[in-house]
């Protein structure tokens, strides 16, 4: 239920349990004051980043649509966008990750109409996670058994003290839980990753890996587990770790009531990638055996674990879906936008809530300048400069409501704190899906 609270003061209002989307935790305690129906003055609870995403929300004064750089009004834009789409051969959707469920759905629902390939930011994160997913499967668990059972806590190349600053304290280290009433004091913190970041300050064990070595640190804990006996010289070449230090984190683990191992881009993004995430996956899986264990990706973007999550119900897959042939084919690398981009191969592209034109390699950048696209997004930015036709788009849980999942696959409702003059992304793609449909059918 929204709650809304009127003041003293007539021109503020305060929106209590408002939910922040700009990190996959996801807190939906934050009450938020708003000035004039028009503006954020304070965001209670909300973490530094939490307090900059709100308090620095501005309603952009671009016209809502724009062709080749022009005013146009959203109808021309929505008939112009879905002429692009369907008269392409290989059109791309890519992005997803900071719109809501609903819009994520209609999204793939385009795809599948336009027989076209949908992909999600995930392929330039967590992918390898999506694939070790499919391979191995996830033992998983809720942030709230975290917080009322987790009594060793495991963070693997993840830095939450940056990217995630309330993680620590409403989810998996301070919080006092129901079998954990002393709360920090019940819990042992383990960091493993290549430097000592911010993080590790909070850990009571910190295991320094050598760089790109995720892998094979890994497999020794599983060789471990399984009471299998290492050569103890080989591992330290191997790992950079002693394996006193590796048969002590093994005890540890082994002696836990509830294990639960977060993990980054650290572990996901370096050499072995996919199977660094299978190694952990499968280590976790392995210490059932002894205990209940369980591992989470510590997810960036507001609602990409939905995305993962949407376009999974929709296809069977998480991301990099092409579904020309009329029914879902996964394959990363094939599929996914980066890829499809530099090989050249895409020939108009549907780009939602991210910025690609800022963050592609050079050859994916050139080639998504060289065809048709249609871009949706709050802000300008470069993706949206070069777009043919450019959606400026309400911001999701500031100004529109919806649904967005935790990075524990929980959704979660949003509350909108003020409208905003530009439409939401999921009024701009029900148009244009409306619209492709009888274009389809037509052709
Ligand atoms: S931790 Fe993330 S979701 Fe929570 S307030 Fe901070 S930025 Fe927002």
């Amino acid at each position: 239920m929204t709650t809304a609270e009127s003041t003293a003061d007539p021109s503020l209002k305060i929106v209590q349990d408002a939910t922040c989307t700009f990190c996959g935790c996801v807190c939906d305690d934050i009450d938020l004051h708003v000035k004039d129906n028009a503006r954020i003055v304070k965001a209670v609870r909300a973490c530094v980043l939490g307090k900059a995403w709100f308090l620095n929300h501005e309603i952009d004064e671009r016209p809502s649509c724009l062709i080749e750089g022009q005013p146009a009004t959203i109808e021309e834009g929505i008939e112009r966008a879905a002429r692009i789409l369907t008269e392409a051969r290989y059109p791309i959707t890519y992005g997803l990750s900071d719109s809501p469920a609903e819009a994520q759905r209609v999204a793939v629902a385009i795809s599948d109409w336009i027989g076209g390939t949908v992909d999600t930011t995930t392929s330039v994160c967590h992918g390898p996670s999506g694939m070790a997913f499919q391979g191995v499967g996830e033992v998983t668990c809720s942030l709230g058994e975290v917080a009322n059972r987790a009594d060793l806590v495991m963070f693997w190349g993840s830095n939450p003290a940056e990217s995630h600053p309330r993680h620590f304290t409403k989810y998996s280290l301070m919080p006092k839980g129901m079998f954990l009433p002393r709360g920090r004091k019940d819990r042992t913190c383990v960091i493993v990753d290549v430097r000592k970041t911010k993080s590790a300050k909070a850990a009571d064990v910190f295991v320094q890996i050598k760089p790109r070595r995720d892998f094979e640190g890994l497999w020794a804990l599983r060789a471990l587990a399984q009471d299998i006996d290492l050569d103890p010289q080989q591992v330290e070449e191997d790992t950079g770790v002693p394996l006193a230090t590796w048969r002590d984190l093994m005890a540890r683990m082994k002696r836990a009531r509830f294990g639960v191992i977060f993990f980054g881009m650290g572990l996901t993004m370096t050499r072995g990638k996919h199977c660094n995430s299978e190694a952990l996956l499968a280590l976790v899986r392995d210490m059932n055996k002894y205990t209940r264990f369980t591992c989470k990706p510590n997810r960036g973007h507001g609602n990409v674990t939905g995305a993962d999550n949407v376009v999974s119900w929709r296809t069977g897959y998480p991301f990099g879906v092409n579904l020309c042939r009329g029914y879902p084919r996964f394959n990363p690398g094939e599929y996914t936008t980066a890829d499809t981009l530099a090989r050249r191969e895409a020939d108009a592209a549907l780009i939602i809530a991210s910025d690609p034109m800022a963050n592609f390699s050079q050859p994916a950048r050139e080639h998504l300048a060289s065809i048709p696209y249609i871009a949706l997004d709050p802000k300008e930015t470069p993706t949206t400069r070069a777009a043919e036709v450019a959606f400026t788009v309400a911001t999701y849980g500031i100004n529109t409501g919806g649904t967005v999942y935790r990075m524990d696959d929980v959704p979660i409702p949003l509350r909108p704190a003020f409208p905003s003059p530009h439409p939401s992304d999921y009024d701009v793609l029900k148009g244009i899906e409306r619209r492709v449909r009888v274009l389809a059918a037509e052709s």
